[in-house]
């Protein structure tokens, strides 16, 4: 069988966990695989050498921040193929320009166009294990590139991908994916199986376990993936299509992302084309909107209300007030909100989830400021300081909790 292996931050967090990680590797040589192994930058790296960039430069060449940011990877990489060395095995590191991973040139948040295999093929034949640094790439203008945060795990995948891998097994510090995150709701409970679309949704709504790119392209490319601990010999929960799943839950999880930030524009003049008016300057701006709620118009004005990234909302506001065509009172921004969202595939075939999640807000008190909706997910905000209540509640209120 082929292999990739894909070990966390907190998984290469010293050179001890190295080690350990260079015997379940070597687990897996041993039973007579090929073997590729992406990490990542030590826990904590990645934040550091970003900071050092933004002390230097706050509006930093993207170019120069991603040879920094990259280097995170490159550390372990070595660090992992020398303790396989050391373990008998044969090793060698592979920086993603040697490959090369070609990338798209949009530093920061790059995406992977093409792997070249042909080396790596022949030495996996001749038995040498590939250590890989994920998150990084070769730009169209030749330089690094960066995949934004969370970006090995895409690396493992577009590399599951390309080589046609039996299996992808992300190793990461939880035992799989859990019904939401079990770092705030304890009653957590790990799933045997979840389908590729639902945990496209977990993943873009907030469950940060897998990077949503990473969940795209094995939806696409049918990876079989699975997600599992480095710290235990757990079975993990492996991502598949929906038939291979017997027993469907109507919700199969709860995520949450704090990416948010809520704009109101009061008393914006009621006519046709305003919504034209308003959004149109933010997608000028490159500024992605999420959910969108205007109320009933009463006197000839109406409020607008939607949501963007945290690190957007200043531009936004200041994109909406520097337009002229849009007339309205005032601009109001608020960025201590969350977004709450239940995903599952059940909810196609079933109706009253909605109703279920917004009783279970209602009776902890939560005020519901923007809702929106999909085939497979609701999502509302909410104010942050409720995150971890809603959290719960909802968990509860959908029978997910565990033993
Ligand atoms: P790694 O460094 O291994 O990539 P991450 O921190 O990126 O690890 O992802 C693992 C973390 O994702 C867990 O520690 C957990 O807190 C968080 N998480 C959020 N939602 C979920 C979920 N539904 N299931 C499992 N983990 C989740
Ligand atoms: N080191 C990068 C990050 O912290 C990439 C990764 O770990 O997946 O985001
Ligand atoms: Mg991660």
């Amino acid at each position: 069988m082929r292999i990739v292996q894909k070990f966390g931050g907190t998984s290469v967090a010293n050179v001890e966990r190295i080690q350990a990680v260079a015997l379940r590797v070597k687990g897996e040589v041993d039973e007579g695989h090929q073997v590729v192994v992406a990490v990542s930058a030590m826990a904590g790296v990645t934040n550091q050498l970003i900071e050092y960039c933004s002390a230097v430069s706050p509006l930093h060449d993207a170019r120069e921040h991603d040879v920094v940011v990259s280097t995170g990877e490159q550390i372990t990489s070595g660090l992992l193929a020398m303790a396989l060395q050391g373990l008998g095995i044969q090793a060698r590191s592979w920086q993603g320009w040697q490959l090369p991973i070609r990338t798209d040139g949009v530093h920061g948040k790059a995406r992977i166009r093409d792997i070249d295999t042909q080396e790596l093929e022949k030495r996996l034949e001749s038995g040498e294990v590939a250590v890989i640094p994920g998150f990084q790439g070769l730009g169209d203008d030749n330089r690094i590139t960066t995949l934004g945060r969370g970006g090995t795990d895409t690396t493992a995948v577009a590399l599951a991908a390309a080589l046609h891998a039996d299996r992808c097994d992300i190793y990461t510090d939880v035992e799989g994916v859990y019904t939401t995150d079990p770092r705030i709701v304890p009653s957590a409970r790990k799933l045997d199986k979840i389908t590729y679309e639902e945990m496209l949704e977990m993943a873009s709504l907030g469950a940060r376990v897998l990077q949503t790119r990473s969940v795209e392209l094995a939806m696409n490319h049918r990876v079989p993936l699975q997600v599992l601990s480095s710290f235990s010999n757990a079975s993990g929960t492996l991502v598949c299509d929906e038939d291979e799943i017997v027993e469907k839950e109507i919700v199969s999880g709860i995520a949450y992302s704090m990416d948010e930030a809520k704009v109101t524009l009061v008393k914006v003049e009621d006519r046709p084309g305003i919504a034209a008016s308003i959004f149109g300057p933010l997608a000028d701006a490159n500024i992605n909107v999420d959910m969108i709620v205007q109320n009933v118009s009463e006197d000839g004005s109406t409020d607008v209300t939607f949501t963007v990234g945290r690190v957007d909302v200043g531009r936004a506001k200041e994109a909406v007030q520097n337009d002229d065509s849009i007339s309205f009172e005032s601009v109001i921004t608020d960025d201590a909100v969350v977004k709450v969202s239940v995903i599952g595939v059940g909810m196609r075939s079933h109706v009253g989830v909605a109703k279920t999640m917004f009783e279970a807000l209602a009776e902890k008190g939560i005020n519901i400021q923007v809702i929106s909706t999909s085939e497979i997910k609701v999502s509302v905000l909410i104010s942050e300081e409720y995150t971890e209540l809603a959290l719960r509640s909802l968990h509860t209120a959908f029978d997910l909790d565990g033993e």
